[in-house]
Formats: structure tokens, sequence, C-alpha cells
């Protein structure tokens, strides 16, 4: 790669890269690794990204826009699978490449599901196969790459563990060769698109995901009532929505703990990310059916 201008100087490459795969194979997790703070959420259940987002990766020699989104699975009977599914297929459009991200080891049918929108869409595709961590044996690796690649078309094939930030250099590298000679489009101090009041909801979101096991699968979502800026601290409240009376309780949990310990992890990862004190009060309301109803669904900043 020719990496000087005709005037000597070291050139500097921009561009879209969209993250695509099934749900919770680590594309959130290996957007942050790549932006190097936490912009996208992150749980081991799936469906934890629920909204098309970008993570703006900087290094010396260009910048990365990250577009992560939510799973692509087949099973689409909800308005919110719905809409998860245009959001990840629509985030395929006018991107430089994208990363089809798989874990290591299975392939399923959902993957074959994200690596067709893919090739429908007609933009390069780099393999990433993640979680080889959790490979015992190594030697297995090769076989399974050579499964998954056969008959299907990768411009580039990258084992690695974004939870344990092993083997990215190299494909930072060759996904700073896909795209074109530009300037940076965003400052190297910014690293989402999102505004830290969907950020603040976001983190609130996490928490629900992290410690309300499948007691809530789908019917927790999180509005951010208040966001402001009181001298130097932040004064945030934020409102978990969930569907039936019945549920208020599992959010709330014995003696409002559960509400606490989520209120209380959600501050402090708002608080790194921010670099302010925040002070959160958090209250939980019902809304019946919203995750049906797509004009609710738009109030919660969902959209395709
Ligand atoms: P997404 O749904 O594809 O965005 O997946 P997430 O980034 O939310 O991750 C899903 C789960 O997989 C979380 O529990 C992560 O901690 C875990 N995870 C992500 N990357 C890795 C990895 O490289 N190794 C291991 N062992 N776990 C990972
Ligand atoms: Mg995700």
């Amino acid at each position: 790669m020719n990496t000087e201008t005709t005037a000597g100087q070291a050139s500097h490459r921009a561009g879209t890269i969209a993250v695509l795969g099934r749900p919770n194979v680590g594309k959130s997790t290996l957007v942050n690794a790549m932006v190097g703070a936490k912009v996208s959420i992150v749980s081991p259940r799936p469906q934890t990204t629920r909204h098309r987002m970008l993570g703006i990766a900087t290094f010396p020699e260009g910048q990365l826009l990250l577009v992560d989104t939510p799973g692509i699975h087949g099973q689409q009977k909800r308005a919110m699978n719905r809409m998860m599914n245009r959001a990840a297929r629509g985030a395929v459009e006018g991107v430089d490449a994208a990363m089809l991200v798989i874990e290591a080891g299975r392939w399923t049918d959902d993957d074959a599901l994200a690596y067709k929108a893919l090739r429908d869409a007609g933009v390069p595709c780099i393999l990433v196969i993640n979680k080889v961590d959790k490979v015992t044996d190594k030697a297995a690796l090769l076989p399974f790459i050579a499964e998954v690649t056969a008959g299907r078309e990768f411009s580039a094939v990258y084992p690695l563990s974004a939870l344990k930030k092993r083997g990215l250099d190299g494909l930072v590298k060759t996904l700073l060769e896909h795209v074109p000679e530009a300037p940076p489009s965003h400052d190297e101090d910014e690293i989402t698109d999102r505004s830290e009041r969907f950020l603040a909801g976001e983190l609130v979101r996490e928490q629900l995901m992290l410690r309300l096991g499948d007691e809530l699968p789908y019917s927790a979502t999180v509005e951010i009532e208040k966001f402001e800026l009181d001298g130097e601290m932040l004064r945030i409240a934020a409102v978990i929505w969930v569907e039936r009376e019945g549920q208020k309780p599992i959010v709330i949990g014995k003696g409002g703990e559960r509400m606490k310990a989520i209120s209380t992890s959600a501050r402090h990862g708002m608080e790194n990310l921010f670099g302010r004190k925040v002070f959160l009060e958090t209250w939980c309301r019902v809304r019946e059916g919203w995750s049906d109803d797509e004009a609710a669904l738009r109030r919660f900043g969902y959209s395709d």
C-alpha cells in the first residue's frame, strides 16, 4: 500500500464499515474494542443492541466509522424484531466494506442470512471469527475456516478475540486499506454519533439486560426524562418502561434492591464515559404492548 502522497506527506484514509452478524457473536464488543470506549452496550443476551449506531475509531493512519447493528436473525414476528432487521440491512447501504462477525466453531442459518444480506448489497466482506479465546483446540480452527469460506467470497479472514483485544491490529490495517484516501470526518476525540443522553439510556438498559436474566425477554426499554448539567454534575432521570404491571416487581426487586443495583452500576458507567459526576434517578413504569407498537417504538428512539 502506498501511504505517501506526491507531496511526501503520509496519506490519511477514512470511510465507513458496517458490522453485521447474528445476535451475540460480539459485534458491539468488537466496535468498543476498536473505538477504545464503551459506545455500544454488551451483554450475554441476544438483542442487546437494538439500534444502529456509529462507533468512531481514530488511528494515526486513518479514521473508521464503524456501524454497529442489531443482529440479523430469521425470526421477525414482532415489530421490534422487524425494525432491528431493517436497521441491520439498511446499515450496509453506502459503506466501503463490511465485517461479517461469527463465532469460532459455529456457523448457523442466521450467519448465512447475514452473509446473504452482505452479498446482496455487493460490498466487500471481511470475515471476523470472534471468540477464539474460547477455542481450546486451536487445530480445529483451520478446518472451520476452510468450511466457512468454501464457496463464499471474503476479501480477508481474521480470527480474533474482541473481548481480550487480541488480533485486532491486522484487522484494523486491512479495514483501512478498504476505505478511500480522505481527511477525517470527525474530531479524534469523538467516539460516536449518538448523544450523551442516548448513551445514558443505553447504559441503564445494559444493566437491565445483565441483571434480569431471562425474566424479561423483550419487554423493557429505557427513556431518559431528564439530562441536565448542574455545575460540574450531570442530573439524569431514567424511566424503565415495562409492558405489564406484573413485571415491575421483577425490575424493582425485593426491597428495591435490584433497582438500586441497576442504578448504581449504570451511574458508574456514565461517570466513566462522560468523565464527570452523575446524579441518577431511576423509575419503573408500565406501558402495555410497546414492543409491538411502532409509534411507541419511535418515541423510545427506535428507527430503521
Ligand atoms: P453482539 O450481540 O454481536 O453485539 O454481541 P456482544 O458484543 O453484545 O457480546 C455478546 C456476548 O459475547 C457478551 O457476553 C460478550 O462479553 C461476549 N463476547 C464478545 N466477544 C467475545 C470474545 O472475543 N470472547 C469471549 N469469550 N466472549 C466474547
Ligand atoms: Mg450488539
